[in-house]
């Protein structure tokens, strides 16, 4: 039985990757668990899967989680708080994998340190390695960590590249849905609400991620994660439209051959590969019907209605700090935007802010993991006053 640990086991990927484990029983057995907020799933899920820790948000949800354990009499496992428990999580003595789901830039530690310790990372929180790939994959190499990626795109190249070397391959071809709004006028985005920019057309997922996708800042972050997975460069990493989302991603051959895979958006697909990889086991959900698809559709994308995606670009050229920049930029600015206090495009804006601030102070070397959680705090902090200032600009009328 292979041991598991799940950082953020309450969200999508982590509720996927439980009914994986549950289709391929016996053949693993889950150690630990991470949960954040949703004590409810929590208690159901150490009910089930009787981790011996567990990991939430705050000593509050430690308390509310212990007490619904003891009503259910269910008490064996250790509870955990905080970045702490997400580092007891992440390192657990027994666990071979370890599935990093968490959002944001708080899994990059955790992750990282997983990784120190060699164990096989299945990575669906691609912010870590948007903030410090270089540094993950040094890591790794030295620790004979495999790092497998769970995030589709990656996940699709990750098979397309399986049996091809390195020199043989052009490009990388990431495919992207366009999101909600990719026949939108730039004026109908200027206005986005909330609630259309969470309307994604093809995939359900957890609101910073959807949000993401609808600014195509997820295909710019994905950019920079294909390139420190697969050690190619920003040129040779491509994006293009593809809004049925059946073909997960291409990779192009010196030949002129194409490789895709295709597939249904069901994220177990790509959690089952990476948790097993090199074998393919059976996965019994509904597949592909090829005669229903009818069509399959490629367009260039917009670069000046979706910024994110040269902003990202951008800051892979720039290295070192550059792209955690980028990351911790575009989740304040996501944060703002969900909770009402600037508009849609204002995220693109704000995160070019960022890149042109740190720009201007000399972009700081990535040396190691404090470098990206330090540009980190720095850009919150930036880009926290940037929207106090887009919000006093609104009152006054001059913006
Ligand atoms: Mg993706």
């Amino acid at each position: 039985m292979q041991k598991v640990a799940i950082l953020g086991s309450t969200g999508s990927i982590g509720r996927n990757t439980l009914d994986v484990v549950d289709r391929l029983s016996p053949r693993f057995q889950v150690v630990a668990l991470s949960g954040g907020t949703n004590i409810e799933l929590l208690a159901e899920q150490t009910l089930r899967y009787k981790p011996e820790i567990i990991s939430v948000a705050t000593e509050s949800h430690a308390k509310d989680l212990k007490e619904r354990l003891a009503s259910l009499n269910c008490l064996t496992s250790k509870i955990y708080v905080g970045m702490e428990g997400m580092l007891e999580v992440a390192t657990h003595p027994q666990a071979e994998i370890v599935v990093s789901a968490t959002v944001g830039a708080l899994g990059l530690l955790p992750t990282y340190k997983a990784i120190e310790l060699g164990r096989r990372v299945a990575i669906a929180n691609k912010e870590p390695l948007v903030m410090a790939g270089e540094l993950m994959q040094k890591c790794a190499r030295e620790n004979r960590a495999e790092i497998l990626p769970v995030d589709s795109e990656h996940n699709a190249l990750h098979q397309c590249l399986r049996g091809e070397k390195k020199h043989e391959v052009v490009r990388l071809i990431l495919t992207a849905s366009g999101g909600p709004f990719r026949n939108a006028s730039k004026e109908e985005m200027e206005k986005a609400t909330v609630k259309e920019a969470l309307n994604h057309p093809t995939w359900q997922m957890g609101s910073k991620i959807t949000i993401d996708s609808a600014t195509m800042m997820n295909k710019g972050l994905e950019v920079i994660e294909a390139h420190w997975l697969f050690g190619f460069t920003p040129e040779q990493i491509d994006i293009v439209i593809h809004p049925q989302s059946v073909v997960h991603s291409m990779v192009e051959l010196v030949d002129g051959s194409f490789l895709a895979q295709l597939g249904r958006t069901d994220m177990r697909l790509p959690i089952q590969y990476a948790m097993t990889y090199p074998e393919r086991l059976v996965l019994d959900l509904p597949r592909l019907d090829l005669p229903s698809l009818q069509k399959l559709e490629f367009f260039a994308p917009d670069r000046e209605r979706f910024p994110a995606i040269d902003l990202s670009y951008k800051a892979l050229q720039l290295g070192g700090v550059a792209p955690a920049v980028l990351n911790a930029a575009n989740e304040v600015a996501v944060a703002a935007f969900l909770a009402g206090k600037i508009g849609f495009m204002d995220i693109s804006k704000l995160i070019a802010q960022a890149l042109l601030a740190c720009e201007k102070q000399g972009v700081k070397e990535l040396n190691s993991i404090e470098d990206a959680l330090n540009a980190d705090d720095w850009t919150r902090v930036q880009t926290s006053a940037f929207i106090t200032e887009l919000a006093d600009l609104s009152l006054t009328g001059k913006y």
